[in-house]
């Protein structure tokens, strides 16, 4: 049979070659970490999830990118606590044949002295039109390598400095050598997720054959996500010497001129044609700790259909249209019936109540006001705020007024943050019979979504000005959650007092990263707002709260989503049209 062609469908066929050609994907995502969902455990938290989120809003609205980023196969880890609420950790366990497809290609690099060879998995996310987007996960793990190296790629932010200065090199070197290898000839933008896949330039330069630091930046963008000076990575030359071959080596020693080592951050400064923070007040804290003017910001977001409950999908489906597509219609949602809403939110409540019984064994109340908090266990981020004042907190919250549900995960080494989970943990048995706390065990992205969804309010601490954006109180906004928090990162562009929330303390005017205000108002205000504010307007003025519900998806949920974030970096960052805008 010989088919016909029309003109269109001639451009379509066409358009579907290109689209699955990686000679025609300018753009390459690189990122340390990536979060896609719960069954492949390469993320620790906002950075990875964010990476998720941006690369299939990417791919519902067909972006010509790909995605790049290492295999853990030991993951993260499993969060266990001893009798002494102390946490423990136990490896993951899962099976990368069962999420990802191994591909022929290999390359090789060389990493003292020895040349390893690196080969890749890939995932392939299909966006909601059918646009597909790879992501290559690189792996060691491999014969004929060396044990150790075979090693390499296994835990994420696991060994010391060597074993992360070579993923590093893996990551930027490798991960460019391989895209090439894959068939990437034509790319104009690499985006560094952060500053870990630095050495990017490296290969860059290589592939050049000559030294032209300009050329390499007009291909480089670069995201920063870390406020804290002490954040960024940092590798002494004593130890490059040794893990590089000589003629990276060279290079990176030309490009960072009269310094004792490379910061990751600095290279990203330096080599970059763009700029960002991920939030306003991540940029202008940016541009103060680098002495810089042009960091530029596009404030994080979450993606849709990834954290939207199942119940808030049918309403805004029904009622708002094409929303999945342009989450910015959700600026309708004040035409949702009120009903409509709490009946789902009600149902995600209950299901996250039913999942507190089985884990832990308590039965909480529906219709007791529920508060959420779930984060990093990293102490800047003030856990156990609420604790401040154990008399003011108990007249407050007491009599079953409210309750509330931790999670986290505190960094293996860091014992500061496992002194503060076991904090809470301690409080919450203390508290037993007169306000109920209970904590999840292994915050991970399924339970980051039963929270963000089941909660009713969202309560977030955090030392000002140390939150760069931080994106779980947006996954909340996606499910007309209100956030009550401190004014920092996304939140002081999210919030509108009494309208998608509440904010915790004074509002900010500093500006530097070291900055300094009095901290013990946050307490202060938090416990007054919680009594004067909010559980007089859940209890008594039912009407109010759930049109703040609604005025929180219409204002926040609109925006701080990454369909809205991908078309920005589309627009700024890398110069491109796409099928979707
Ligand atoms: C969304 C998410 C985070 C990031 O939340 P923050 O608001 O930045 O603290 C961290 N971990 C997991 C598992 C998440 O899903």
């Amino acid at each position: 049979m010989i088919q016909r062609l029309h003109r269109s469908d001639l451009g379509n066929s066409l358009r579907t070659l290109m689209e699955n050609d990686p000679a025609f994907r300018p753009v390459a995502y690189f990122s340390m970490e990536v979060g896609l969902k719960e069954s492949i455990p390469t993320y620790s938290g906002g950075l990875g999830v964010l990476a998720g989120d941006i690369l299939k809003s990417a791919a519902d609205l067909g972006v010509p990118m790909a995605g790049v980023t290492l295999l853990y196969r030991k993951g993260y880890f499993v969060q266990e606590f001893n009798n002494d609420d102390w946490q423990q950790q136990k490896p993951v366990v899962w099976d990368p044949t069962k999420e990802l497809t191994l591909l022929p290609n290999r390359i090789k690099i060389t990493i003292e002295g020895r040349e390893i060879q690196v080969g890749v998995w890939v995932y392939e996310i299909i966006g909601s039109t059918g646009y597909p987007l790879p992501v290559y996960f690189l792996d060691t793990d491999f014969e004929p390598n060396d044990p150790a190296d075979r090693q390499l790629c296994w835990y994420l932010y696991g060994g010391d400095n060597r074993y992360r200065l070579c993923q590093e090199f893996i990551l930027g070197v490798g991960g460019l050598r391989m895209l090439r290898a894959l068939g990437y000839m034509n790319i104009d933008t690499f985006h560094l997720n952060e500053g870990h896949a630095g050495f990017l330039t490296l290969e860059l330069m290589r592939e050049q054959g000559y030294y032209d630091p300009e050329r390499i930046r007009e291909q480089v963008v670069f995201t920063t996500h870390t406020p804290v000076p002490a954040g960024h990575d940092y590798f002494e030359f004593g130890l490059i010497d040794k893990v590089f071959p000589p003629d990276a080596l060279d290079t990176i020693r030309r490009m960072m001129p009269n310094m004792p080592g490379v910061s990751m951050t600095e290279l990203g400064l330096r080599y970059s044609r763009y700029i960002n923070g991920v939030a306003k007040k991540h940029a202008e804290v940016s541009n103060d700790m680098f002495k810089m003017e042009t960091v530029d910001w596009i404030t994080n977001g979450v993606h849709p259909t990834t954290w939207v409950s199942s119940g808030m999908r049918k309403l805004y489906n029904k009622h708002i249209p094409g929303w999945e597509q342009d989450p910015g219609r959700l600026v309708q949602a004040l035409t949702i019936p009120k009903s409509e809403i709490w009946a789902a939110h009600q149902a995600s409540k209950l299901r996250l109540l039913a999942r507190i019984v089985e884990t832990n064994g308590v039965q909480l109340d529906p219709d007791v006001l529920t508060l959420g908090f779930a984060r990093r266990a990293a102490t800047y981020k003030r856990a156990d705020l609420l604790f401040a004042d154990i008399e003011r907190f108990k007249k407050v919250a007491g009599g079953k007024k409210v309750q509330f549900v931790f999670a986290g995960k505190a960094h293996p080494h860091d014992d500061g943050g496992k002194t503060l989970l076991q904090k809470i943990r301690r409080k919450a048995k203390e508290f037993e019979n007169e306000i109920p706390i209970v904590f999840i065990d292994n915050y991970n992205m399924e339970i980051a979504s039963l929270l963000t969804q089941g909660v009713d309010v969202w309560l977030n601490t955090p030392m000002r000005p140390r939150e760069a954006s931080g994106t779980s109180g947006m996954k909340c906004a996606m499910n007309g959650i209100m956030n009550f928090s401190i004014l920092d990162g996304w939140w002081i562009e999210g919030w509108i007092e009494d309208v998608t929330g509440w904010s915790i303390g004074p509002e900010p005017t500093e500006t530097k990263a070291d900055a300094h205000y009095d901290e013990s108002l946050d307490a202060v205000d938090l416990y007054d707002k919680l009594e004067n504010k909010i559980i007089p307007t859940y209890y008594k003025n039912h009407d109010k709260w759930v049109d703040m519900m609604r005025h929180t998806i219409a204002l926040d949920a609109s925006f701080f989503n990454t369909h809205r974030v991908v078309k920005e970096y589309a627009a700024k960052a890398y110069s491109i049209d796409f099928r979707g805008m």
